[in-house]
């Protein structure tokens, strides 16, 4: 686990997944799989569910954080189909995705745009967890800190120091990405490594310090243990494994605390 005074961070994203039943049936079953834990933990639901979700949470008395998997950077008017940061408070979110590969490749978001969406969710109050990461061919070509440097500069473009404890960086290498295949503790270790030494650089030593960097790819019951035992890692995303209450927990528990 990283440094003891980082607070260990689990997320579940649930991405597409999940309806009416299961959604509430999941959170039900997380909520009482992570109530002794030590970690902050959030699961990022589908929009239509949100409200179901966080009426579990507010009965069980759970810890669990409500969030968002998207949002519009701007705050009200003609965005036919777009859901505002507003109208996500209402729901009990306090805590959103920026950033994410698949927003990223298949949407086709630009690093303009998730600073704009990471900036417009500070303003508003929101803790932002950043998504950066290689994809297959970048890492292939040796760029992977370069990409995860250019991903982390533009995102947090215009955030002030101040604004950086409600960050949270996740580095999610795409080629890991619901494929199975993890990055090995000793590469992810040294990716986190250099996204904080960029975070001292753009910041200073001390905010790059109190950083969460979490790992993202593939990250299973079988194979947290020993990618949070690295100094670097403070805890994880996690997409295919946070659909299910034990394997999220068992996750959640690898963070030791
Ligand atoms: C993710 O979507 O952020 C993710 C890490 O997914 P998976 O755990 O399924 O690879």
């Amino acid at each position: 686990m990283g440094t003891s005074h980082r607070k260990p961070f689990v997320g579940g994203n649930w991405k597409m997944n999940t309806n009416a039943e299961s959604a509430t049936a999941l959170i039900g079953a997380v909520s009482d799989r992570l109530r002794a834990s030590g970690a902050e933990t959030a699961v990022y639901v589908p929009f239509v569910y949100l409200r179901e979700v966080d009426t579990v949470i507010k009965q069980s008395g759970s810890a669990v954080r409500l969030g968002a998997q998207d949002f519009s950077e701007k705050p009200d008017g003609a965005m036919t189909g777009c859901i505002s940061l507003s109208m996500l408070r209402d729901c009990g979110v306090t805590s959103v995705l920026t950033g994410h590969s698949e927003r990223r490749h298949i949407i086709g978001e630009t690093d303009a745009l998730v600073n704009a969406k990471t900036r417009a969710a500070l303003d508003a109050g929101m803790q932002v967890v950043l998504c950066i990461g290689e994809q297959l061919d970048e890492r292939e070509a040796g760029q992977t800190d370069a990409v995860n440097e250019r991903q982390l500069r533009a995102g947090l473009d215009g955030v002030s120091k101040e604004q950086l404890g409600m960050v949270v960086i996740a580095y999610e290498p795409v080629w890991a990405i619901g494929t199975g295949k993890t990055a090995t503790p000793d590469d992810a270790q040294d990716a986190h490594a250099k996204i904080r030494g960029v975070l001292a650089a753009m910041y200073d030593q001390d905010a790059a310090t109190q950083m969460r960097i979490l790992y993202g790819g593939s990250m299973k019951p079988g194979n947290a243990g020993e990618l949070l035992a690295m100094a670097d890692i403070d805890g994880g995303l996690i997409g295919g494994a946070s659909l299910n209450a034990d394997d999220f927990g068992a996750i959640v528990d690898a963070t030791g605390v």
